[in-house]
């Protein structure tokens, strides 16, 4: 859905605006400086499109001077925003204030749709023409208090806004695509072979390439999966020199084909090497991750005891992503991947909304504020999801965090919004 950032002075109405927007009468308070607003961004549809409205007002950049304060809004507007609706009072005219933030939505390139707010009657459009000046085309007559204007602004914001922005998956809705992962000899494909059973079908959309991938579309719970390039499973490529160059190619290539990866470990054996290398590959990818230990039928007591220990210590990194212990040779637990794939998927997919997001945040700094550091405490300003799939956070803060810092915010997220068996981004942003 795109998002619509609405920036302006405080007391020219956009509270009142944004209100007008996703038509209600009581949800948005007017901006108070120094207050951050628990919740700052709201669901509006018009003419039958959906987008999301942000209100910059209920951010408190913790900038000094009016001007300084709303430019620093405009700037996060223009980082997050498909397009910005900029309010200005046709009663005052120009200030200071308005003249930073065109410098940085101009700047931006961001499509940018002017209201000329409390413009409360015929007689007062003439206010408005006075902001032609500003150099950001038309500006839009309304009166947010009365609604007047209000529907051409609309329009005029949907022509600004993108269509909803391209899926980076091709076939969204189609079959969820797996690529199941690691090193020889662990069960692959004696995996797929029990997944697949008889019914399968072969899909071979690129042939002629020289890795010659070959997917395989296989039902499974009630639904049909796209296992990737099972050809690089099936075949054993052994050739002497540049095996495991060409192996970790493929395994590389077929990651960034797939939404999720399940990477199988040979439970009997010592996790090695190899596998941190792929497990390194997954992390880089963004994917989301199930971590399966095959060959459960030779883990005995002491294996085990050793395994634990190991999952501990080499798979830290790892620690979000379900993990499965079956056994391919018997089908035995064979029946919990699915569930595993589809809980990952889903944290790989979740949404927090901006409001959610910041009301969380005000909570973790109060439950747990960073510490000072020479003298100074760089505060969260303002957080929001750029983007899922894998989930992606960018967070302004007044200063550089801490690494320990950021962890605990990733282990936070994790905790409060179930991120399970997705890695998770943090951009921070220090305003400096
Ligand atoms: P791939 O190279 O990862 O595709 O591994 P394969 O599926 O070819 O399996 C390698 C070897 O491990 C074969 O000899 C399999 O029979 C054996 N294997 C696979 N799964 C299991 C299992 O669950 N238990 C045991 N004991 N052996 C297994």
């Amino acid at each position: 859905v795109p998002i619509l950032a609405v920036v302006g002075r405080p007391n020219v109405g956009k509270s009142t605006l944004v209100n007008r927007i996703i038509g209600r009468r009581e949800a948005v308070v007017e901006d108070v400086p120094g207050v951050t607003r628990d919740r700052v961004s709201y669901d509006a549809t018009w003419n039958g499109r959906a987008f999301t409205v942000v209100d910059t007002g209920g951010w408190d950049p913790d900038a000094q001077g009016m001007a300084e304060r709303i430019r620093a809004q405009a700037e996060v507007a223009v980082t997050l925003a498909d397009a910005v609706l900029f309010v200005v009072d046709a009663t005052v005219g120009i200030t200071d204030a308005d003249e930073a933030v065109v410098k940085v939505l101009r700047k931006s390139g961001r499509p940018v749709v002017l209201a000329a707010n409390k413009v409360d009657d015929q007689r007062a459009e003439a206010e408005a023409f006075g902001l032609w000046n500003l150099g950001l085309g038309e500006p839009y007559p309304v009166s947010a208090l009365h609604g007047r204007g209000s529907g051409d602004l609309l329009d005029a914001v949907l022509a600004a806004l993108p269509e909803t922005p391209e899926e980076s998956f091709e076939e969204i809705g189609g079959p969820r695509r797996v690529a199941i992962i690691g090193r020889p000899n662990v069960g692959k494909s004696s995996l797929l072979n029990k997944l697949a059973g008889e019914e399968r079908a072969v899909v071979d959309d690129a042939s002629g390439t020289t890795v010659d991938p070959v997917d395989e579309l296989v039902e499974l719970g009630g639904r049909t999966w796209r296992f990737i390039d099972t050809a690089g499973i099936r075949k054993r490529v052994k050739t002497a020199s540049g095996h495991e160059y060409y192996a970790s190619l493929r395994t590389t290539t077929a990651i960034e084909r797939a939404e999720v990866a399940l990477l199988v470990i040979d439970g009997s054996q010592s996790i090695s090497e190899q596998d941190l290398r792929i497990i390194q590959t997954v992390r880089d990818s963004g994917r989301a991750l199930v971590i399966a230990f095959n060959k459960w039928d030779l883990v005995d007591e002491e294996r085990r005891y050793y395994l634990e220990r190991e999952y501990e210590r080499e798979l830290v990194q790892v620690q979000w992503a379900p993990r499965i212990n079956f056994t391919a040779r018997t089908g035995w637990h064979i029946d919990r991947i699915v569930p595993a794939l589809d809980a990952a998927l889903a944290g790989w997919e979740t949404r927090v909304s901006t409001g959610t997001l910041n009301a969380f945040l005000g909570r973790l700094v109060a439950e747990h504020p960073h510490p000072v550091r020479g003298g100074k405490q760089p505060r969260i300003l303002f957080g929001t999801q750029a983007q899922s799939a894998p989930p992606t956070f960018i967070l302004f803060t007044s200063g550089k965090l801490d690494a320990g810092y950021e962890r605990y915010i990733e282990r936070r997220l994790r905790e409060e919004f179930g991120f399970v068996g997705t890695p998770i981004v943090l951009q921070v942003r220090p305003r400096e």
